[in-house]
């Protein structure tokens, strides 16, 4: 039987699906509680936790060059952190 393999995902090769949006969500970073589930639920993994001046706890931040609008993150988040606007 063939054995699989693991190749590394190099972001700089991967196609920037931002220009599929047609609304993009937006972190209101004072209502954001840094649980990370939008993170895990990403499936363009465009999401990352980030620490921004005078905040305690890291927050969302969303890369747009990859994000393509599907609105999964505003749907799991907790508090409604994230809302969906159009492009
Ligand atoms: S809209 Fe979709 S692709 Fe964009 S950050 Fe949210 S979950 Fe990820
Ligand atoms: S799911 Fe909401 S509260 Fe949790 S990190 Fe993402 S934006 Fe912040």
């Amino acid at each position: 039987m063939e054995q699989g393999a693991t190749i590394k995902h190099n972001i700089k090769n991967a196609p920037k699906t931002g220009s599929w949006r047609y609304i993009k969500p937006e972190v209101n970073k004072d209502k954001c509680i840094g649980c990370e589930t939008c993170v895990a639920f990403c499936p363009d993994a465009c999401i990352e936790m980030r620490k921004h001046e005078n905040d305690k706890k890291n927050k969302a931040e969303i890369d747009y060059d990859f994000c393509k609008g599907c609105g999964v993150c505003a749907q799991v988040c907790p508090v409604k952190a994230i809302i969906m606007k159009k492009n």
